[in-house]
């Protein structure tokens, strides 16, 4: 039998961020906003508090122990008060955290994860590069093993959290002969500390979304890195990047679902308010229709984040689901705003109300964790037969076991 109500953990999991975010939160977010200000105690402080940021995480390795769908359910949440607070779970929950878990070691999962799931330390993941982004295997970064340690060189952009964050996954080569032939079975993937020597990292001040959160790029200098921190094996560092994804995609889902729903709601309370012609903006058939359609992509886009939750869940490989929830939910997030700022008007156009900021938040997620273009080739791959998941080394634990 389908059940999709939610248990008592869950809806008071759901109440508790709610209330958290329109509490804290919302009376801030537009200087926050409007002062590109990143507020660390703030944000980072009331996550760890409420235990978001080990959501996932079993209580052994101290984290929350609750399951995938609560990990959807609280970054629906926070999107639907401001994307910045939902990037936090992908980066640091969904794409790092969840590695760590599967692919990690013992002594990496108790040196790393443990002080990442109790909210100590904030964690993120870095793939892109200033010339890669989609094309993975155009990476340049790479390492060489000298001894016990392995000596890491390039550069990271478009990393969220860069300018914060204490751990980073890191990609990049480790076979020079397979980066010639781009094969992606000479990558690596390293746990690398912000206090390594040859570290440095910047924030992008030219970002024109999610204004308050914090996006950057960091470098590798003849950066040292023990040889216990290489995750996974030698080689497997594609095979965890596209896993690590599998995560961060679907908070990207269930976030990109909060703010359809941020938007539907402040789109109907504004045409109840707002008289055109004698009578409310919500009397008009045209205005009805955008209304309309937030609320059936709202309504679409959580069942398919659903679906991908329960996957997890159970332990089944959900990559091509949670590419689908990733790929609709952002596209109607990008809709959804569009119609919401149509439907205030010249007050769309000004930052006094919030629709103009969903609107400069929702276009990133259309672009990272794979872009429109990538998830629509994948859903049709799926469809053709010419794209087949493989079984992994390692997969994500099952919830509870
Ligand atoms: C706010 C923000 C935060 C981010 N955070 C992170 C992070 O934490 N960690 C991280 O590693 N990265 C992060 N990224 C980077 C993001 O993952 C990349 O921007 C994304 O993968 C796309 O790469 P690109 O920007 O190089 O675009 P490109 O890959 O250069 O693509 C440019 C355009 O070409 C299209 N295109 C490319 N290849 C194809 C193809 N085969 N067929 C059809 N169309 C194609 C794309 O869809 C896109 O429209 C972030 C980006 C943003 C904007």
């Amino acid at each position: 039998m389908i059940d999709l109500s939610l248990t008592d953990e869950q809806k008071l999991l759901e109440q508790t961020v709610r209330e958290w975010g329109a509490r804290e939160i919302a009376p801030r977010i537009h200087d926050l906003d409007n002062e590109h200000r990143f507020d660390k105690a703030l944000v980072i402080g009331g996550m760890k508090k409420l235990g978001l940021l080990g959501i996932s995480v079993p209580e052994e390795y101290g984290g929350a122990g609750m399951d995938y769908l609560c990990l959807g359910l609280a970054s629906e949440e926070l999107e639907y008060v401001d994307t910045h607070l939902r990037v936090i779970m992908s980066v640091h929950a969904g794409l790092n955290c969840l590695s760590l878990l599967t692919w990690g070691t013992e002594q990496q999962k108790q040196k790393y994860l443990v002080p990442q799931a109790q909210g100590d330390q904030l964690a993120t993941y870095g793939l892109t590069e200033p010339s890669a982004g989609s094309d993975v295997r155009g990476m340049q970064s790479s390492a060489v093993k000298k001894g016990d340690r392995w000596i890491l060189n390039g550069e990271k952009m478009w990393i969220s959290l860069a300018d914060v964050a204490d751990n980073f996954v890191v990609f990049v080569w480790t076979d020079v002969e397979k980066k010639k032939k781009k094969d992606p079975s000479g990558i690596s993937c390293f746990i690398i500390e912000r206090g390594f020597k040859g570290f440095s990292s910047g924030t992008l001040k030219e970002k024109w979304g999610i204004l308050a959160g914090n996006t950057g790029y960091f470098k590798m200098d003849d950066m040292e890195v023990p040889a216990e921190n290489l995750l996974g094996r030698e080689g497997e560092g594609f095979k965890i990047a596209m896993f690590a994804l599998d995560q961060g995609r679907f908070t990207v889902a269930a976030g990109a679902t909060g703010l359809v729903r941020a938007c539907r709601d402040a789109s109907a309370r504004y045409a109840l308010e707002r008289k055109t012609f004698g009578q409310a903006i919500a009397e008009h058939q045209l205005v009805k229709q955008m209304i309309a359609r937030m609320e059936s992509d709202y309504q679409v886009s959580r069942l398919l984040w659903q679906r991908s939750g329960w996957l997890k869940n159970i332990g089944q490989r959900n990559t091509q689901e949670t590419s689908l929830a990733k790929w609709y939910a952002t596209v109607a997030s990008e809709r959804a705003s569009g119609d919401a700022v149509q439907i205030h008007g010249a007050n769309g156009y000004s930052n006094e109300y919030p629709v103009g900021r969903f609107y400069r938040n929702c276009k990133a997620a259309v672009i990272y964790e794979g872009t429109r273009e990538i998830h629509t080739l994948m859903q049709a791959d799926y469809v053709l037969g010419f794209r087949q998941d493989k079984p992994l080394r390692c997969s994500l634990p099952p919830y509870g076991k």
